[in-house]
């Protein structure tokens, strides 16, 4: 499924070269966008391949289909520590897609967390739904396998920005370039949709107790650009308790998680909706210590919140500094 965003391809050129190089990226997360829209302003000819059914990765939005209301279920707050990001956030406020909220200094994306990589990737080669299976490559570049479809063209770079693990299945034999990969550790999170009659107890956009099953409550219905309906919250529960119940079924995980909310507000909860979602890969918590890895002689590369940090501000410069070497080798 091709989603293409205004229009469907770059085409500029690159001087002194025949055609702009193909670079083909795996993952439309907040690094994968970031390197996607540098290497187009650079000339490059881009592609990006995402399994999911939108572009984003963790920042994440649900829609429920009964409600429809919307919950964005990963990433929840954007703020910036370096003056890359900051300008990103401040254009991005200028024109809507990110605003104030919760605490001075940090944005919600509007209308949902996706806006920014959406706003990213706009007028760039997206596919979304397409699963990389394999990737193989030969005199000619880098192949990729799919599991929906047959993906023809040949690809002269390689830019991979799936979490590590995931990142260096796909690569099946170690590249030497990117074997910091290794380093990077995750902290998993489960994460509570639920939607109420009554707003709950609690004063503010976020509850943030400080210990026990729930790292943070957040009120999805006050955030900028919202459409309103029933009160509606994202539940994140704290590293520790999503690891000691990582395999749990999602109706055990809610179970639980409500009750622990409803211990903690002290009242009892009737939602009228409830789901759970799992992220295995949620925060980093050990980078691979360089803020992109690539490797010259195979022309591929890897950028993600894994080189630098458990942020998206990390992943947005991770895919920054990735485009940047990978102009400075093909250019
Ligand atoms: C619950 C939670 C809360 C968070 N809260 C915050 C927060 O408030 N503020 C903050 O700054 N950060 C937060 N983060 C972290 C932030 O979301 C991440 O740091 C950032 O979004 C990572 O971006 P990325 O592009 O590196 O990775 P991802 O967003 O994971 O993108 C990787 C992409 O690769 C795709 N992919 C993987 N394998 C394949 C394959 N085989 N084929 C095709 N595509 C593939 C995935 O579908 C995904 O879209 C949170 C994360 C979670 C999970």
């Amino acid at each position: 499924m091709l989603q293409a965003y205004d229009k469907p391809a770059v085409s500029c050129g690159r001087q002194g070269l025949a055609r702009p190089a193909q670079v083909v990226i795996v993952g439309a997360g907040m690094a994968g966008a970031s390197a996607a829209r540098h290497l187009a302003e650079a000339g490059f000819a881009v592609s990006v391949f995402d399994k999911g059914r939108q572009v984003g990765g963790r920042m994440a939005t649900r829609r429920d289909r009964e409600t429809g209301l919307r919950f964005d279920h990963g990433a929840q707050l954007l703020r910036a520590h370096g003056p890359a990001f900051r300008d990103r956030l401040d254009d991005w406020r200028a024109r809507g897609i990110v605003a104030p909220w919760d605490a001075p200094g940090a944005d919600a994306a509007v209308p949902d967390m996706t806006a920014p990589v959406r706003d990213l990737l706009a007028g760039l080669e997206v596919h979304v739904g397409r699963t990389v299976t394999g990737l193989t490559r030969d005199a000619a570049g880098w192949r990729l396998a799919l599991a929906e479809a047959s993906e023809v063209r040949v690809f002269d770079a390689l830019v991979l920005t799936a979490p590590a693990p995931q990142a260096e299945r796909l690569l099946g034999s170690a590249v030497p370039g990117l074997a910091g990969l290794a380093q990077a550790a995750y902290a998993p999170c489960w994460s509570l949709m639920l939607a109420v009659p009554q707003e709950l107890p609690f004063a503010g956009d976020v509850l943030r107790p400080g210990d026990g099953p729930i790292a943070a409550v957040f009120r999805e219905s006050t955030k900028p650009g919202r459409s309103g309906g029933a009160p509606h919250l994202t539940l994140h529960a704290s590293p520790d308790w999503s690891a000691a119940h990582l395999e749990e079924t999602p109706e055990a995980v809610q179970a639980a998680l409500l009750a622990a909310l409803g211990a903690l507000l002290g009242t009892a909860i009737a939602p009228i909706h409830l789901r759970a979602h799992r992220w295995r890969y949620a925060l980093v918590t050990g980078t691979c210590g360089a803020p992109c890895l690539y490797d010259p002689a195979a022309r591929v590369g890897y950028a993600g919140d894994a080189c630098l940090g458990p942020r998206v501000e990390a992943a947005y410069d991770s895919g920054a500094a990735l485009a940047g070497r990978l102009a400075a080798d093909l250019g």
